[in-house]
């Protein structure tokens, strides 16, 4: 057995980030800058008012008062999307609102609660300095600064700010297409159930699950336990898709086949790696792990428990690395246990289908239902993974730590 780290130290080793290529912002979201942003404009692109009001010379204004209200000639009126076509002379105002262009003479905005409108005119009652309530002209971005660096995961801000600069595609690492299969003659998509067969659940599960990663899912159903069909299906989706999970058929039955497509067909194209992994994990110690002419394949167990895990562990830090993300590796928080975690020792690292809440300032966590890598109800109602290190486990109120799901 080898250990969870040097198990995903060798699937990092093989694979890299897919290569850039310009992306509609429109379908950016989450992906990963590959090229620094330099802003090509001013934003905001003129001075205008933060606020409802009126556009004066501060100094006229200087000394106004509840008492000594000013009293200036309101000489016209601005709204936003309008280019001002009057100066602010010495005594002047002019109504104006929100995100309206600065009209030249003026200096500074009067909110209007501190005025009064009056016949043509404006009285007001509350001083202003020169720049109140005006946002300059570049105040946000300067041309030639840059905004964001490569690396950056766009976020709907991130998208936000780049729309502002009139940019309309950006150079990412695309999103990764991961093609799923199933294997298994066990296996039913759908309906009545013959003696001996059960419904799949892994596929509908890994699916979502990638679509949560920000990958584009593709469906290739499942694959009997028949090497010919399996290979084919590994070959088409090796042909069109980033990377692939299978599950299934990758212990030690006499069907399980995953392992020794995957070999056969690294050892037929160059710069291929082809590995069976046993991993010092419960759930989850088998992986066929193979990345064959660049495209990873990983082939995790069968029961769905440990098809979960292992995605969580072997298969999302590689998919990250392949969207060019560079903080791969999961990052558990510490919890205190607010039941015992006991275990076994037995040379694995455990980790436990836990229930993860937010409580007086920190995370407390308990067991989600029967640990049983076949019992997928517990892992729908865990929302963490407790990593218990090889020995007895953890008592309640100690520490532990967790990584959180989703
Ligand atoms: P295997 O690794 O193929 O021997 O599968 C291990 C266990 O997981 C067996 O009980 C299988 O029936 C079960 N299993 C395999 N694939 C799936 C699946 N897609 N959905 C539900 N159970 C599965
Ligand atoms: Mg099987």
């Amino acid at each position: 057995m080898i250990s969870l780290a040097e198990a995903q130290r060798r699937i990092l080793d093989a694979v890299a980030p897919l290569a850039p290529a310009p992306v509609p912002l429109a379908t950016a979201r989450g992906l990963v800058l590959a090229e620094d942003v330099v802003a090509n404009e001013r934003v905001p692109p003129f001075a205008n008012t933060a606020m409802d009001g009126y556009a004066v010379r501060a100094a006229d204004v200087a000394g106004a008062s509840e008492q000594a209200a000013v009293r200036l000639r309101v000489v016209g009126e601005i709204a936003a999307g309008v280019a001002p076509s009057r100066e602010v002379g010495a005594g002047e105002a002019i109504r104006i609102m929100t995100g309206a262009p600065m009209p030249p003479g003026a200096d500074a905005i009067v909110i209007v609660e501190h005025t009064n409108a009056v016949d043509g005119a404006v009285d007001v009652f509350a001083p202003a300095a020169p720049g109140d309530h005006v946002r300059p002209a570049g105040g946000d971005l300067e041309p030639g600064q840059q905004v964001f660096e490569a690396g950056t995961v766009l976020s709907p801000a991130h998208l936000g700010v780049l729309a502002s600069l009139d940019v309309a595609e950006v150079r990412c690492h695309p999103r990764p297409r991961v093609g799923v299969c199933s294997t298994g003659d066990e296996l039913v998509a759908a309906g009545p159930l013959a003696p001996g067969r059960i419904r799949d659940s892994n596929r509908p599960m890994l699916l979502a699950v990638l679509e949560e990663a920000g990958c584009t899912p593709v469906d290739y159903g499942i694959a009997p336990d028949d090497e010919a069909v399996l290979r084919s299906t590994v070959v088409r989706a090796l042909d069109e898709c980033d990377a692939l999970v299978t599950s299934g058929a990758v212990s030690m039955g006499d069907y399980d086949f995953v392992k020794v497509v995957l070999a056969q067909l690294a050892a037929e194209r160059a710069g291929s790696v082809s590995e069976w992994m046993q991993i010092a994990i419960k759930p989850a110690k088998p992986l066929a792990f193979a990345a064959i002419g660049g495209v990873p394949v990983f082939g995790l167990p069968g029961n769905p428990v440990s098809s979960r895990v292992s995605f969580e562990l072997l298969a999302r830090p590689a998919l990250r690395r392949l969207a060019g993300r560079v903080d791969v590796l999961p990052e558990p928080v510490i919890a205190v246990a607010a039941s015992p975690l006991t275990r076994r020792a037995d040379g694995r690292v455990h980790f436990d289908r836990v229930r993860v809440r937010y409580q007086d300032g920190g995370y407390v966590c308990e067991r989600a239902g029967v640990q049983a890598s076949n019992v997928l109800s517990g892992m729908a109602a865990a929302t963490g993974l407790a990593i218990l290190d090889d020995g007895e486990g953890v008592g309640a109120g100690e520490r532990v730590p967790v990584l959180l799901l989703g």
